[in-house]
């Protein structure tokens, strides 16, 4: 019982984490519970009981087990996505708060927003990265942006076989070429949705969420900042993570959680937007009924939860009791409204 204690202390199990649908199992991240369920790549051994009723009637890509396999193929119709490509037309810049046709957008298009660079190289050897496309989409795949950015260095390498990127569509007089002030100052006009910025450190209002995968990597490109608690980054999403707990690439969670590829040729930052908005709105969807005590938004520690002088109590609760006590150590994205 002190070892059941001591790890219920460190996994911080809670109903927000992926769980088998056959032995209900709690599992870190859904790449543990795949190798759980026999359809992960690694060669960790899988639960042969719930690998063979998966097998016959479980779904790879969201990984539920269906009642019967004859529900499997109309499941999975709806669980497999189909890629989606760029809209065509001149590069878009939309006003704020404005939605396609034009009306204030107090629903519509979603409260949250997907943002995607790419880059290109600069200084000797090519390496650095400097942001030479922007684009941001909301929960309804609409595009609001789809820019290209003129570079503040010179650029050494246009990593053309992945940017597609040419050096004119970067040369003064472009079409649809933004400086890099005017492409943050757009970006963080969508996102503000006419809050001021110092307001929303603390309280968010009409601020929207900020989704997207790697977000401090393209935020640092545009020279701007967000506040933690609005970013729903992909990468660093504990589910989403490896059990290494290093980060998937959003190729390798759009291929196994929405079923489709993306980045295959020219990247379209369009195309990593919309994957990362599908992914956020999966996991937000995904219905976690909480453990029946208030196991709901994450403690800031696990001694919280089962503090050192109640540990003889502890000790004497069933793993259920102890189970209920449990919080999670990340936020849910199924408490987002
Ligand atoms: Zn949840
Ligand atoms: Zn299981
Ligand atoms: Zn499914």
């Amino acid at each position: 019982m002190e070892h059941l204690v001591e790890h219920m202390r460190a996994a911080r199990h809670s109903a927000h984490e992926p769980r088998c649908d056959i032995c209900h199992k709690h599992c870190r991240s859904f790449e543990a519970l795949r190798d759980h369920l026999g359809v992960g790549g690694s060669t960790l051994p899988k639960a042969a009981g719930c690998a063979n009723a998966f097998a016959a009637r479980g779904c790879t890509i969201c990984l539920s087990v269906l009642r019967t396999a004859a529900e499997r193929p109309r499941h999975l119709a709806s669980c497999k996505l189909d890629r989606i490509r760029t809209p065509p037309g001149p590069p878009i810049s939309r006003m704020a708060g404005m939605s396609l046709n034009h009306q204030p957008q107090a629903q519509g298009g979603g409260r949250a927003l997907a943002l995607g660079c790419k880059m290109v190289g600069a200084g000797s050897d090519g390496s650095l990265d400097v942001v030479a496309r922007v684009c941001v989409v909301d929960e309804q795949e609409n595009v609001l942006l789809n820019i290209y950015v003129k570079p503040l260095m010179p650029v050494t390498h246009y990593r053309y076989e992945t940017t597609g990127i040419r050096p004119e569509h970067l040369r003064d007089g472009a079409m649809g070429l933004m400086t890099v002030k005017n492409a943050q100052q757009r970006v963080q006009e969508l996102l503000l949705c006419g809050e001021q910025p110092w307001k929303v450190r603390t309280s968010r209002a009409r601020a929207r969420l900020l989704v997207g995968h790697g977000l401090d990597h393209d935020l640092k490109a545009l020279g701007m900042d967000y506040p933690d608690y609005l970013k729903r980054d992909t990468a660093t999403y504990p589910p989403l993570m490896k059990t290494s707990k290093l980060s998937n690439s959003l190729r390798f969670l759009t291929h196994t959680y929405l079923g489709y590829d993306i980045q295959t040729g020219h990247q379209d930052p369009f195309e990593d937007c919309v994957a990362s908005m599908r992914l956020y709105r999966r996991m937000k969807k995904q219905e976690h009924h909480p453990n029946g005590g208030d196991a709901d938004e994450p403690a800031a520690s696990a001694e919280q939860a089962f503090p050192a002088w109640r540990q003889r109590e502890l000790e004497r609760m069933t793993p259920e009791e102890l189970l209920r006590l449990s919080t999670p150590d990340y936020r849910c994205w199924c408490l987002d409204d």
